[in-house]
């Protein structure tokens, strides 16, 4: 089991905006969270990146609980987890390679070293082409192919991507999800996969995680979902593209 998510919650102040939920994704498992906006999807990654701290329960990554470890522990633990935002959120004044390097600089990883993961990184996401180019010169779904490279600098075991296609045309869509499935075999990551769309959800989804108002409505594989027209879920992936 990768990742595991045991009885989280998270509060702040008063607001309960994650209720404590539970649940797991293998190695080279696609995980979509779905839900509309304000249901928690985004705190939900926060907390599995370490960016903030559950109120209750334990995350585990590889067996090991994350939020039980010393700040030097912790540093270690971030590194396996790499994170793909929203809007691709990027250094505009920052080239291609340096905004896919900024993790390996941030790290102190041996300069050639690090241009040679840069590369190989911005090669595979098929941006080689556009290596010196800045942000402000690439199309919506080059600068979700940087923000893809530059998650996994590290080599991280899981991916985490929150609304990485939203404002994308559905062909520039099909396009990143087909990079994340592939990236997905590739290395075998455990993604965690955020968004409101549920094309997306059908186009990848190995298993699904239906929140609404920081609780979980549904959770169960895709194909089941599928099945289950009763479902709120599956009662969407059947509506929509017909
Ligand atoms: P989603 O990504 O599903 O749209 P979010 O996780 O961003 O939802 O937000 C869920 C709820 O938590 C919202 O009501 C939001 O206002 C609240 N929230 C998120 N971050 C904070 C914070 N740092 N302080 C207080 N409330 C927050
Ligand atoms: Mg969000």
């Amino acid at each position: 089991m990768t990742l595991q998510i045991d009885n989280v919650s998270k509060r702040y102040g008063d607001a309960t905006v994650l209720e404590p939920l539970s649940w797991s994704a293998e190695k080279g498992e696609i995980l979509a969270v779905v839900g509309p906006s304000g249901s928690g999807k985004s705190t939900l990654l926060h907390l599995i990146n370490l960016s903030t701290r559950p109120s209750t329960g334990a995350i585990y990554l590889d067996g090991e609980d994350l939020t039980a470890l010393g700040r030097r522990q912790l540093r270690d633990a971030r590194r396996k987890i790499g994170t793909a935002f929203q809007s691709a959120a990027l250094f505009q004044r920052r080239t291609v390679n340096a905004n896919v390097s900024l993790p390996l600089d941030y790290l102190g990883v041996e300069k050639n070293e690090a241009r040679a993961q840069t590369a190989r990184l911005v090669e595979r996401v098929g941006l080689a082409d556009r290596a010196d180019f800045y942000p402000g010169q690439l199309s919506g779904g080059q600068k979700q192919r940087v923000g893809i490279a530059r998650a996994l600098a590290l080599n991280p075991h899981v991916l985490l991507a929150d609304e990485i296609t939203s404002g994308l045309d559905p062909v520039t869509t099909a396009s990143i999800l087909d990079l994340i499935k592939a990236l997905r075999d590739e290395l075998q990551l455990t993604v965690v996969l955020v968004t409101h769309e549920m094309d997306v959800v059908r186009a990848v989804a190995d298993k699904v995680l239906y929140l609404e108002n920081g609780k979980v409505v549904e959770y169960d594989t895709a194909a089941a979902l599928l099945r289950d027209p009763a479902s709120h879920v599956g009662s969407q992936l059947l509506n929509w593209g017909q």
